[in-house]
């Protein structure tokens, strides 16, 4: 009998362990396989467009290697100009993982031909370096994650803000075709007053070769405001700034045509129109 007992106790064992190690290598497997890559298509998206999918009790958002907490009860994906191709929306909640596939659609933004001067199309040799640096700076702080300081939607940077933007418009200037246009153009007189669209830190507040006096607030999880070409800059490198706090004043400085604020917005890195976020945010819903 003792001995029955003994093999029983060692059998039960096995079988224990045997299941243990088959949950765990079930576990691996379910965990490393593509998650449910044969999903249809839920939405056609624009590059640059920001797609909202609300949910409750949610735990995480992630798109590729990236993973970022929701806002306000939904998972917001920031997607790229240059973004292309099917796209799989991660979230996590204390139900479990789901995902979507959307599809990018080839859209092409309409074409906008400029005059400047001609140094901003070919910049003199002697500023190249300048040049460089400007945007190695640049490109290190739209690698930044701080916690998350800002609320959607965004103040707006301007008290009224004119209709216009032109956000991702392929631009030719003086005949040239240059990268497109990763911001929103707001036509308003020279002196007027920019805002910090959220609570945030400047970042940078420099006179660009390009962008003119500029000032990026960084609003924390990993989104980052520009306003480009002011008359004045009105905060310091390092400054903490409330939401509506003024930042500065419209102006005329670096490439432009005339006096306006230039407005743009990196979130996660990706390059997204502005006017999504601000005021009357209008991301797009999928469910
Ligand atoms: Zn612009």
């Amino acid at each position: 009998m003792h001995g029955f007992a003994d093999k029983l106790g060692t059998l039960m064992r096995n079988v224990a362990t045997t299941f243990g190690r088959s949950l765990t290598l079930l576990l691996v497997v379910f965990l490393a396989s593509p998650l449910r890559s044969e999903e249809p298509v839920t939405a056609k998206v624009k590059p640059g467009q920001v797609i909202r999918w609300t949910g409750s009790s949610l735990l995480s958002c992630s798109l590729g290697d990236e993973s970022w907490d929701p806002v306000d009860e939904a998972c917001w994906y920031p997607l790229d100009l240059d973004v292309t191709g099917d796209l799989e929306l991660v979230r996590r909640s204390t139900g479990g993982v789901a995902s979507r596939r959307v599809q990018v659609v080839d859209y092409p933004y309409p074409e906008q031909r400029l005059q400047v001067e001609e140094k901003y199309v070919s910049p003199p040799a002697d500023q190249l370096d300048r040049i460089a640096k400007e945007r190695a700076k640049v490109d290190a702080l739209f690698e930044q994650r701080t916690p998350r300081r800002f609320t959607l939607p965004l103040a707006s940077p301007l008290a009224k803000l004119p209709a216009g933007g032109r956000f991702g418009s392929r631009r030719v200037f003086n005949g040239v075709p240059k990268s497109p246009h990763s911001g929103a153009d707001f036509s308003a007189a020279t002196g007027t007053t920019v805002f910090a669209v959220a609570d945030g830190t400047v970042a940078l507040a420099e006179d660009q070769y390009y962008a003119g006096k500029s000032v990026f607030v960084d609003h924390g999880g990993g989104l980052v405001s520009m306003s480009f070409h002011l008359s004045q800059m009105l905060v310091d490198e390092g400054a903490t700034v409330k939401r509506g706090d003024p930042i500065g004043k419209v102006g005329a400085t670096g490439r432009v045509t005339g006096p306006h604020l230039h407005f743009g917005l990196r979130w996660l890195g990706a390059r997204v129109d502005p006017e999504l976020l601000i005021a009357q945010s209008k991301p797009q819903d999928i469910r």
